[in-house]
């Protein structure tokens, strides 16, 4: 008889998580059993427990968790390249491995996961909320290399996810330049340190909550705006009238997306990283000229790596709140109430 061990799973569409005990996985060939560690939990997650069952790709019944730390517990037959105790970092958005984005590593972008089926742990396969995780292949574990596994979690997610958005616009945000930060959750407090660390931009960050705003500033923002109708002209103020060079958007609801077109400078980027899924008009005329926009999607699997080294270097540090299994499903409310600051992670 098979061992049995606990999960945090989406049941069924409608439903919120529930702690539930399941099979624990059996490493086939190719395959690596991890003891998970640590499991980051992201607002995506009550993103996709929101949407019925029609607007979603992810079927239920599956674990949560698609930030996820562990040590190698036990390695399927041909496996090479870890060793059993090995603590590492899985990279979640996995793609075939084949296709020509894959081979350069950007497997969040490959563009056969539909054909093939393949999935995100956590997003419509098994997740890291859970005593053990079972991962497809080698080539998605990144060794922790001496990093704690509750701080690093959200780097798989919340650092990586900024980190991709802040790269494609490295060449804006030179010295003098100003990036803005909308929204400093688990995503956003990642965001002020990359941008600290990889630039020479001046960060404006805004929330709607107080205790948001501390923390941006506890993390290197130079200037915290509360975020409602005032922050575009505000600023302009700061920017001595020319808009932000760069703005992150890590809600992606309405106003946030307008806050973003009324603060952006000409030629400036907008990324939209957050799902609210508010659109946002783009044609001559409508932005200042030569405004770029993205909605980026995750990170490559060389960011990953980049950013475990930056932790190791001291220059990001997760804001983290740890949490059990069975206190998951109330977690996660705090999460939906905007009661968690930072990130919170599950310590099975
Ligand atoms: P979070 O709940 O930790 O943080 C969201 C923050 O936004 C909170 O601090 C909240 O107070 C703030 N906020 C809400 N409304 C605001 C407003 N009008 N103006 C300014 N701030 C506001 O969420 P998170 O886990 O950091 O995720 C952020 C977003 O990014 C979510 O939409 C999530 O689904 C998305 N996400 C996208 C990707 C991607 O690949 N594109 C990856 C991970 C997460
Ligand atoms: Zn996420
Ligand atoms: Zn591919």
């Amino acid at each position: 008889m098979g061992q049995f061990m606990k999960a945090v799973q989406y049941q069924q569409v409608g439903a919120g998580p529930a702690v539930v005990e399941v099979p624990k996985p059996e490493p086939g060939p190719g395959q690596v059993l991890l003891r998970v560690t640590a499991a980051g939990m992201c607002h995506s997650d009550l993103e996709i427990m929101s949407w019925s069952g029609d607007q979603s790709p992810f079927e239920p019944p599956f674990t949560l968790g698609h930030e996820g730390i562990g040590t190698v517990a036990e390695l399927g037959p041909g496996v090479r390249g870890v060793r059993e105790g090995q603590s590492v970092a899985v990279y979640g958005p996995w793609g075939c491995g084949v296709c020509r984005n894959c081979a350069q590593g950007r497997e969040n972008h490959c563009t056969r996961v539909e054909e093939l089926d393949i999935r995100p742990p956590g997003l419509g396969r098994p997740g890291a909320m859970a005593e053990y995780l079972l991962v497809d292949d080698v080539r998605h574990l990144v060794p922790l290399d001496g990093l704690d596994p509750v701080q690093a979690a959200p780097l798989t997610d919340a650092g990586l996810t900024p980190h991709h958005a802040v790269k494609r616009s490295l060449p804006k945000l030179v010295g003098g330049s100003t990036a803005v930060v909308i929204g400093v959750g688990g995503l956003g407090h990642l965001a002020v340190q990359i941008l600290r660390a990889t630039t020479g931009a001046r960060v404006i960050a805004l929330d709607v909550a107080d205790e948001k705003l501390e923390l941006a500033q506890e993390v290197g923002a130079h200037e915290v705006v509360h975020s409602d109708g005032s922050a575009p002209a505000r600023i302009r103020e700061l920017t001595g009238g020319l808009g932000a060079d760069v703005v992150l958007d890590f809600v992606g609801t309405a106003p946030t997306v307008q806050l973003a077109a009324q603060s952006v400078a000409i030629a400036g980027d907008i990324t939209i990283v957050g799902i609210g899924g508010a659109p946002l008009p783009v044609g001559f005329g409508l932005l200042p000229y030569e405004v770029s926009v993205a909605a980026p999607y995750w990170g490559t699997r060389s960011e990953l790596i980049e950013v475990l080294d930056l932790a190791r270097s001291g220059a990001l540090r997760a804001h983290v709140e740890a949490f059990s299994l069975d206190e998951a499903p109330e977690v996660y409310e705090r999460l939906h109430a905007g009661k968690i600051t930072g990130r919170a992670v599950v310590v099975p």
